[in-house]
């Protein structure tokens, strides 16, 4: 089935189309540089973005694409989780699209979809084997940090574990800006650990002591370690001694590093899951697919990284999982369905 599929839980403005899993578009347009000034996504602002986006957006996907719009079989649209009025905006435009096109429209769940990105195949996209099941999926960005069991993509996900409080992209953009350094974060403290001791210093692992481990085994948590590396700068500067930015940046990535992938492995370790998926936005940053590459490997895990382009944001994700659900035969979403900005993994379609 040809899907256009729409996304707008955070602040990127997605549309893709794909033909099954073919990928024929994927246009992203992002109000990162408006969120800059504030040091994080400021909900209206991206709310507003996508509604001025929304429209040229569309229009940009289907010319890329080289289809008319009326070819489109199905309209796929994150119904959540995500910011709520980002979400509304997403909504709003896939329904009046599936009322004015007259075809079906699939309400998926935004976390379900980055898994669903590894599913696509076309040009600039590898064609290496298929996704299997079941499989382990860390999602991490800005906004998300997720740990899945996939056991089928629309019909069997189940959240092992996720972050109790800051999300990892987030946790860079606080330690970023703790730094000195822009927003986004993720990028900066990439920049300049690469030249930084990553053993420095000895940041907190969160939840990894045997105590919290026994109650919060496949959970996370970088608030800790956010407040420890701003202390550990202050402490500095307060003392009147340059802060060594390079080394407490690789240092606190490597804790980041660390914990995510320990505990992932953990994951596919106990339930006998040799495949671990990436996905999120933060899966950029260079020593992460480092570690995951060494990690994966000395378990005899095989490690599924799908293109940058589809590991942030974007529509094709979310077409692609409202083409599996076509595929495999489930109903479309009754036109009622609204944003749901706390839709549990569990709930693949509204
Ligand atoms: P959502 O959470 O809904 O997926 P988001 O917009 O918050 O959306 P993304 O756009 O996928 O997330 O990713 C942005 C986040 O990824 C930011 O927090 C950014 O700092 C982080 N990031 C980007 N590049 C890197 C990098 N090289 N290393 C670490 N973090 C990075
Ligand atoms: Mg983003
Ligand atoms: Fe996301």
């Amino acid at each position: 089935p040809l899907v256009l599929g729409i996304e707008t839980s955070c602040d990127e403005t997605g549309i893709g189309i794909v033909r099954g899993t073919t990928l024929l578009s994927n246009t992203i347009a992002s109000s990162m540089d408006e969120h800059a000034r504030y040091g994080g996504v400021v909900p209206e602002v991206a709310a507003r973005a996508h509604l001025e986006e929304m429209v040229p957006a569309i229009h940009a996907a289907v010319a890329e694409a080289g289809i008319r719009l009326d070819e489109i079989d199905a309209i796929a649209v994150t119904s959540g989780p995500g910011l709520a009025g980002a979400l509304m905006v997403g909504v709003g435009a896939a329904k009046s699209l599936a009322v004015a096109l007259d075809v079906p429209i699939y309400a998926v769940n935004h976390l379900v979809g980055h898994v669903g990105a590894d599913l696509l195949r076309g040009e600039g996209v590898d064609t290496d084997a298929p996704l299997e099941y079941p499989t382990i999926a860390l999602l991490v960005s800005g906004g998300h940090t997720s740990l899945l069991l996939v056991r089928d993509l629309v019909s069997d996900v189940e959240l092992l574990g996720e972050t109790i409080d800051d999300a990892a992209g987030e946790a860079f953009d606080k330690v970023a800006r703790v730094l000195g350094l822009p927003y986004p974060g993720g990028p900066q403290i990439d920049r300049v650990a690469a030249t930084g001791d990553p053993a420095a210093i000895r940041f907190p692992r969160g939840l990894s002591h045997q105590k919290d481990v026994a109650k919060h085994r496949y959970d996370f948590s970088f608030s800790g370690l956010k407040t420890s590396v701003a202390r550990w700068v202050e402490q500095k500067r307060d003392a009147g001694e340059t802060v060594p930015i390079n080394d407490v940046a690789a240092s606190f990535r490597e804790a980041v590093v660390d914990v995510l992938l320990t505990k992932a492995v953990a994951a596919c370790t106990d339930l006998g899951v040799p495949r671990l998926l990436l996905g999120g936005g933060v899966i950029a940053n260079a020593r992460l697919r480092q570690v995951a590459q060494e990690r994966t490997d000395a378990a005899g895990i095989a490690l599924r990284i799908p293109p940058l382009s589809l590991c942030t944001d974007n529509g094709a994700m979310i077409a692609a999982l409202g083409a599996q659900l076509i595929m495999a035969g489930h109903a479309p979403s009754n036109l009622d369905f609204g944003a749901d900005s706390t839709l549990p993994v569990g709930l693949i379609q509204a």
